[in-house]
């Protein structure tokens, strides 16, 4: 019989690793399923894509020969079932050798079978030597965060907890930890429709460090406030929560229907503009601006393990060419004076400094952010001031996303 875990893991890895779709993509691709099986072949193929360096190294010594990619691709569900996830032995190696069968892979089920008793013999010592964090970082990625790589390494090989943020004078909820900066965090694997005033939209999922750019643009009440990349919101929320008049601008329109389904369930407003910010024109120009751009999202791989499998170098270059546009047409939209928050989850340097170097050619100063404004998290601001979180940070508390964020003021 068919075992739906591994076979739908099976089928988010091939989207992910040979059809370079994303997970998440991937998994709506499937074909409908017990939730809990879902769930359960998320799990997996998150582990596999986590840990596919430190996967490949266990089962090189037992391979002779390059096997194909689907094969390899059981293998690493196979290992990762014995060695991550504590699936029994035979359970881990009988449905691999089913699967193989299944996926017209039958003359690789003798090389499954035997390989997959050897890593369960081996068991947990063959991950004893193995420099984890190093094996499952591509080696872009690694020279690209410096000095950090090593933090920022260890930390993607867990999974991220459950951070929410509350509407204006919530309770916590039963359950959660207040973190110093204000967002609640629940253990990984928590259900957030678990989490009591889920339902009612007192509260959202946000990592803590995706709460900052809206923290630090500090909306009063009234100002009028443009967010530029709005979907799928919890910005947004944020400002409208503060009591700011925000118009929430979105390119995509499948996103543009998330945004406004979650506004109205967090019982929030915003004008929900369906357009390009790098096209429109505001009928009277801002008082300030969030600018979430676009970026390569490798500040949030530990939540998208698939991030690190899929994106290339020139990706970042890419993206680096949309973030300047954004910014050059943020800046039409904002008074003399009005202020702008540029944010991207981001662990890429690119994207980050020389961006605020390149706003200064469209009339944007940089304004350090003080170490006061970062009382509750000083270890993230920079010595230029501006902010940088990395999942490193916060390491006893679960760490938490990459994100940069810096303050410009209109000249
Ligand atoms: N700020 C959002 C939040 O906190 O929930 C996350 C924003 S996400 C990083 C970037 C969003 O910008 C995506 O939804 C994308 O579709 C949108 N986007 C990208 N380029 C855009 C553009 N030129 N104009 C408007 N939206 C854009």
């Amino acid at each position: 019989m068919a075992d739906p875990t591994r076979e739908s893991a099976f089928d988010l890895l091939t989207a992910v690793l040979e059809r370079h779709r994303t997970l998440e993509d991937a998994l709506d691709a499937l074909p409908a399923q017990d939730a809990r099986d879902r769930a359960a072949a998320h799990r997996l193929a998150a582990a596999v894509l986590r840990r596919m360096g430190t996967l490949d190294a266990v089962l090189e010594p037992f391979l002779r020969k390059e096997p194909p990619e689907p094969v390899r691709n059981v293998l690493r569900i196979g290992a990762a079932g014995l060695l991550l996830l504590e699936t029994p032995s035979h359970a881990a190696v009988a449905t691999a050798v089913a699967l193989t069968k299944r996926r017209g892979l039958a003359p690789f089920a003798g090389l499954v079978n035997a390989v997959l008793r050897k890593v369960a013999t081996v068991g947990a010592a063959a991950l004893g030597d193995l420099d984890a964090a190093r094996l499952d970082t591509p080696a872009w990625l690694w020279t690209s965060w410096g000095t950090l790589a090593r933090s920022i390494a260890i930390a993607h090989q867990h999974e991220a907890p459950l951070d929410v943020t509350l509407k204006p004078d919530g309770a916590v909820p039963e359950g959660g930890l207040l973190l110093p900066t204000g967002s609640v965090r629940f253990p990984a694997g928590t259900r957030v429709s678990d989490i009591p005033g889920f339902e009612a939209g007192d509260l959202w999922v946000q990592d803590a460090a995706a709460a900052l750019p809206a923290r630090l643009l500090a909306p009063r009440p009234n100002e009028r406030i443009a967010d530029l990349c709005a979907a799928p919101g919890g910005k947004t929320a944020q400002l409208a929560a503060a009591g700011a008049s925000v118009t929430a601008l979105e390119r995509d329109a499948a996103r543009i229907e998330r945004l406004t389904v979650n506004l109205k369930r967090w019982g929030l407003h915003a004008d929900v503009i369906n357009a390009d910010a790098t096209e429109w024109t505001p009928p009277a120009l801002f008082d300030a601006i969030l600018l979430d751009a676009p970026c390569s999202a490798t500040g949030t791989i530990r939540r998208h393990p698939d991030v690190a499998r899929l994106k290339r170098p020139r990706d970042v270059q890419t993206v680096t060419q949309a973030q300047d546009k954004l910014l050059e047409s943020a800046a039409s939209m904002l008074r003399p004076g009005g202020r702008l928050v540029y944010a991207v989850c981001s662990l890429q340097p690119e994207e980050g400094a020389p961006r605020v170097a390149a706003a200064a050619g469209f009339g944007l100063r940089h304004d350090p952010f003080s170490p006061e404004e970062l009382a509750a998290i000083p270890e993230a601001r920079t010595p230029e001031g501006f902010l940088r979180t990395h999942p490193g940070l916060w390491a006893d508390k679960g760490g938490m996303d990459g994100f940069f964020a810096a303050r410009l003021i209109k000249g």
